[in-house]
């Protein structure tokens, strides 16, 4: 799941903020995608219906899983399809792997699929010979500039018009200066109509594999996972175990969530079912557990599993908006990644639980309702039992609790910080603050506590 992160997420996310006005246009990006979420929602009257329900399924989903995934199978190979089981990343990798040799295809396009990311399948087929063409449009800018995606639902959002035009100069010989999206999204329209036409396989991911009918269902705003199946004849779709849904019927509770949780939209432009392979054609699905089965059985975070990677709620997320996808160093970033990424590992990863401020927009956004942010909160108590926190953090917080235990110590404290606020020079407490001070005006100190003030206005305490 983790791409090899540089640095911890605070240093990362300190080196990305420290560029002001990115991360400003970054935050300001991704709250405009909120907002078009918030408003899609408000459109839907049963909106808060459809979460529960969604929540429901998906709890029974878990609970059922393994009879649904054997359902599943038995469906999707009645309809043609031949469905594979891989136990983690490598073997997932080697299936992949082997179905192209045995065809011998060189040359395969894949559109959206963070599976695939998590499993590192780009590296390990390039290493075998094999050309590998992100055909998503965001996913193709990250992949030309050899970087992971920063976003699950917009893997390029941590880029600028003017960065892209100058990658696609380098790489499609676009205008040079050249930033006109129109003229850009044309210019890799081109490039990526020769690759689907040259393409021996094509690989996708899935959104929901129904357990009573054998489908696969994809979704897409470009249409190339269509492009990237219609015209090779093998078709490759990849799946963690999750994805499973009950019924045919669910699909009409997630894909009214699903679009506008994501971006805002009614509906995705493309949402397409696979019920067996086309005539002439193969059609291969493999489905993965790395690490799913194992987080099944750990109460509180089995909920993540729920997760129908919408995005939303690293849209919502104050720390993500401010410190960018990359600087989680895992494939699902923000909230949702940083409850999944330390069940894998959680010495590599102990630092994302606190790259949250605990105030539970993400799960007021997410349209499974997964708890979030009470996940978040049980992680961070487990990875400080577990020794996995910095000492001097383990030691700000013993001190902290020390000083919040006692009346008096607390408001002693709150006049030395206001104290302090006051007297020291602004430089000295925008320094003190970090990145994230010297970004904002800070507000002057208020020369007495809400507490005095309450006492002064009502005269009592
Ligand atoms: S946790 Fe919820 S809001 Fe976040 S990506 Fe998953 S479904 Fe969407």
């Amino acid at each position: 799941m983790a791409h090899a992160p540089a640095a911890s997420h605070p240093e990362a996310a300190a080196r990305f903020a420290a560029d002001v006005p990115r991360t400003h246009w970054h935050d300001e990006s991704l709250w405009f995608m909120r907002v078009k979420r918030d408003r899609a929602a408000a459109q839907v009257p049963e909106w808060e219906r459809l979460r529960e329900l969604a929540q429901a399924i998906k709890a029974h989903a878990l609970a059922t899983l393994p009879a649904l995934l054997e359902q599943f199978e038995r469906n999707a190979t009645a309809a043609g399809a031949t469905v594979h089981w891989a136990r983690d990343a490598a073997e997932h990798n080697r299936i992949v792997h082997g179905l192209l040799a045995e065809r011998g295809a060189t040359r395969l396009v894949k559109s959206k699929s963070m599976l695939t990311e998590e499993c590192g399948l780009n590296p390990y087929l390039e290493a075998r010979g094999i050309e590998v063409v992100d055909t998503d449009l965001g996913e193709r800018i990250v992949q030309f500039r050899d970087e992971p995606p920063s976003h699950i639902v917009l893997p390029a959002i941590h880029l600028k018009k003017e960065e892209i035009g100058a990658l696609f100069h380098e790489k499609l010989g676009t205008a040079a200066g050249a930033s006109d999206p129109k003229y850009l999204t044309e210019a890799a329209r081109g490039h990526l109509r020769q690759k689907f036409l040259a393409a021996q396989a094509g690989l996708t991911g899935v959104n929901f594999a129904v357990a009573d009918t054998g489908a696969v269902v994809v979704c897409t705003n470009e249409g190339n996972a269509d492009m990237g199946t219609s015209l090779p004849p093998l078709h490759l779709a990849c799946m963690g175990l999750e994805k499973i849904v009950p019924h045919a019927e669910d699909l009409g509770v997630f894909l009214r969530l699903l679009a506008r949780s994501a971006t805002g939209q009614p509906v995705t432009t493309y949402s397409t079912h696979f019920l067996g392979p086309r005539p002439g054609s193969e059609l291969h699905i493999v489905i993965v557990d790395n690490g799913r089965s194992a987080l099944l059985g750990r109460d509180p975070y089995r909920r993540a599993l729920s997760c129908i990677r919408c995005g939303a709620c690293m849209n919502t997320c104050p720390v993500f908006r401010r410190s960018g996808g990359h600087s989680y160093g895992v494939t699902v970033p923000g909230p949702i990644g940083s409850v999944l990424a330390p069940t894998i590992d959680p010495a590599a990863h102990a630092a994302l639980p606190f790259a949250s401020t605990l105030c539970g927009s993400c799960a007021d956004v997410c349209p499974v309702r997964i708890d979030l942010h009470h996940q978040l909160l049980a992680w961070r108590g487990e990875l400080a039992a577990a020794g996995h926190t910095p000492a001097g953090k383990r030691l700000a917080l013993r001190f902290t609790a020390w000083v919040f235990a006692s009346p008096a110590r607390y408001a002693l404290a709150g006049r030395l910080a206001r104290f302090a606020l006051r007297v020291l020079p602004a430089g000295i407490m925008a320094r003190l603050a970090g990145p994230w001070g010297r970004q904002r005006e800070l507000p002057a100190a208020p020369a007495e506590s809400f507490r005095d003030r309450y006492r002064r206005t009502h005269g009592r305490a």
